[in-house]
């Protein structure tokens, strides 16, 4: 049997897509036939460009749902407006970096609720809608550091681990029927969030920017190259496709060979 992807007629719903790896995910998603919706906080004209300019390249549907998901409501109307959600991917999310008992409460509280809260939030009014369509798929983008951790990223670590253990819920939750729940633990990817992280980590260590990206973020990524926000793309692609029918409840790990040391 060969197996094929095709996601004409689904619908996926990607939080914090105006950006980064939700965009390479929303991208490589329509390219494979899936009605897109695209979400970030932000309300800009930029944004619906975007979802324009998507819709125009790909020929899928594409709506851009601004909702911040730091407020368990807005996360949950997400979901409620686009009205169908076939594939969620959990995506949306923030850092900061600092020692523990420097850390700002209200950083603390930001990203545990954008990280992990907001997958609760949105997994709760998706699985009914998967469950009417008989199908469906949870992507919750995990990360390297949902698996191991590091110093000073004490809320993003708890959060991320926090991201792996709900999807093993959802997995066991949903075990009988034809929804899966999987984790994507992405490396190093150069996106957005990590560009903001290297002006405090050479802070942090005293370095420069070519040391902290040699010496600190590829330090521990072996292969000493970025991921990129295509292969993030492909392997959400993958996760809906026949052949993973079977993956569910599991983390997979795309970093260079990161959590293999
Ligand atoms: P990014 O900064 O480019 O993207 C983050 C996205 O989340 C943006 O679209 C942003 O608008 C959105 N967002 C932030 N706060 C939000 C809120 N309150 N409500 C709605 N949307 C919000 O960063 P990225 O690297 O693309 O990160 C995407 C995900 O991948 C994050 O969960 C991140 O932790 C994870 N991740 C990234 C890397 C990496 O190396 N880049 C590695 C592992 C995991």
């Amino acid at each position: 049997m060969a197996f094929e992807i095709s996601l004409s007629g689904k619908t996926a719903v990607i939080t914090g897509s105006n950006s980064g790896i939700g965009l390479g995910i929303a991208q490589e998603l329509a390219k494979a036939g899936a009605d897109i919706v695209l979400n970030s906080f932000t309300d800009n004209k930029e944004d619906h460009d975007l979802a324009k300019k998507m819709a125009n390249d790909t020929g899928v549907s594409v709506r851009y749902i601004q909702a911040d998901m730091s407020n368990g409501d807005q996360c949950r109307r997400l979901i409620e407006e686009a009205g169908r959600c076939d594939i969620l991917v959990n995506n949306a999310g923030i850092q900061h970096v600092a020692a523990i008992p420097e850390f700002p409460v209200e950083k603390w509280d930001a990203i545990i609720a954008i990280i992990m809260s907001s997958a609760f939030h949105t997994t709760a009014v998706a699985l009914p809608m998967m469950r009417s369509a008989g199908w469906g798929r949870v992507i919750n983008i995990a990360s390297a550091h949902g698996l191991t951790a590091s110093p000073f990223k004490a809320a993003y670590i708890a959060a991320k681990h926090g991201v792996v253990g709900l999807t093993k819920t959802t997995a066991l939750e949903t075990a009988k029927e034809p929804i899966t729940a999987n984790a994507i633990c992405p490396g190093y990817v150069l996106t957005p969030i990590v560009e903001k992280q290297i002006p405090d980590t050479m802070k942090e260590y005293d370095m420069t920017r070519e040391e902290v990206i040699e010496n600190v973020m590829l330090t521990r990524q072996p292969s000493k190259e970025f991921a990129t926000v295509e292969q993030m793309g492909g392997t959400a692609t993958f996760l809906c496709s026949d052949a993973a029918a079977q993956i569910t409840g599991t983390t997979i790990s795309v970093d260079g060979g990161w959590t293999a040391l």
